[in-house]
């Protein structure tokens, strides 16, 4: 049995100061929902602050984002050893990422690998453009990214994997996927490309999420298909109105 998971990814929304503010809110909420996993992925400078006001709950702290390098000469960059004193959850391969700063499917695939050998969950992020949907290729794009993103990954080491199906259109634009046209490419095309790859027990083991302009009102919608294991949250994460009903839909 899968554990449900919702994360909520802050962008770079939230200074210091203004994470402990949101985090008075949600906390009191939060604390007491049992049956899902809740990760917070604040900016790099709020993870710190995040990290000891949940200290001793079973919140966990994600990144947004890493170098695959375990140190070096790479100014501007966090690397993993220096994420998992603090988190064990990053977020990879986000479209806002691969739209604006052109990050490949080689390189989250090296960040996917360089996570799993430093003891972090990576969150791996795929999907399609309108564009892309409108032309009929999803298969093929979000079986590309996440066979690209996987490749070394090892039958062993994909049930530490979560995998999150975020297609483009969906993201930040108020406009949902269907909960059945999410669960179509969750259960027929992601997790159907696992079992072929993995095998099936390997398969069910890896949490699959759905994101895209999730919130209260529509959350439960997704998680009443088995497969859709719970949700990426950017905007309504943001907000402990929206979030913690979010939270509470998911749990099993
Ligand atoms: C995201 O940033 O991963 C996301 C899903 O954003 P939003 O919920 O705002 O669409």
């Amino acid at each position: 049995m899968r554990r449900s998971f919702v994360a909520g990814n802050w962008k770079m929304y939230k200074t210091a100061a203004e994470a402990r503010l949101l985090l008075s809110e949600l906390l009191p909420g939060l604390v007491s929902i049992k049956g899902v996993e809740i990760v917070l992925c604040p900016p790099f400078t709020s993870i710190l602050p995040v990290a000891s006001l949940v200290e001793g709950t079973e919140i966990g702290v994600g990144a947004q984002n890493m170098h695959w390098e375990a140190s070096g000469a790479f100014t501007g960059e966090v690397a993993p050893p220096m994420l998992a004193e603090f988190c064990k959850y990053v977020i990879l391969g986000h479209s806002e990422r691969r739209g604006y700063f052109g990050e490949t499917d080689e390189n989250v695939n090296r960040k996917v690998k360089s996570a799993l050998a430093h003891g972090l969950v990576p969150i791996l992020c795929v999907g399609e453009t309108l564009t892309e949907n409108e032309a009929g290729v999803t298969r093929d794009v979000v079986i590309r990214q996440t066979q690209a993103g996987l490749s070394g990954v090892d039958t062993r080491a994909i049930a530490s994997v979560v995998i999150a199906y975020e297609p483009v259109w969906a993201i930040g634009t108020g406009r949902a996927a269907t909960a059945e046209g999410a669960n179509a490419v969750i259960a027929g095309m992601i997790r159907a490309w696992l079992a072929s790859t993995y095998g099936d027990e390997a398969a069910q083991s890896v949490r699959i999420l759905y994101g895209g302009s999730v919130k209260a009102s529509n959350a439960g919608e997704f998680f009443q298909y088995p497969d859709i294991d719970g949700a990426l949250v950017g905007g309504a994460s943001l907000k402990a109105t929206e979030f913690i009903p979010i939270v509470k839909a998911a749990a099993r």
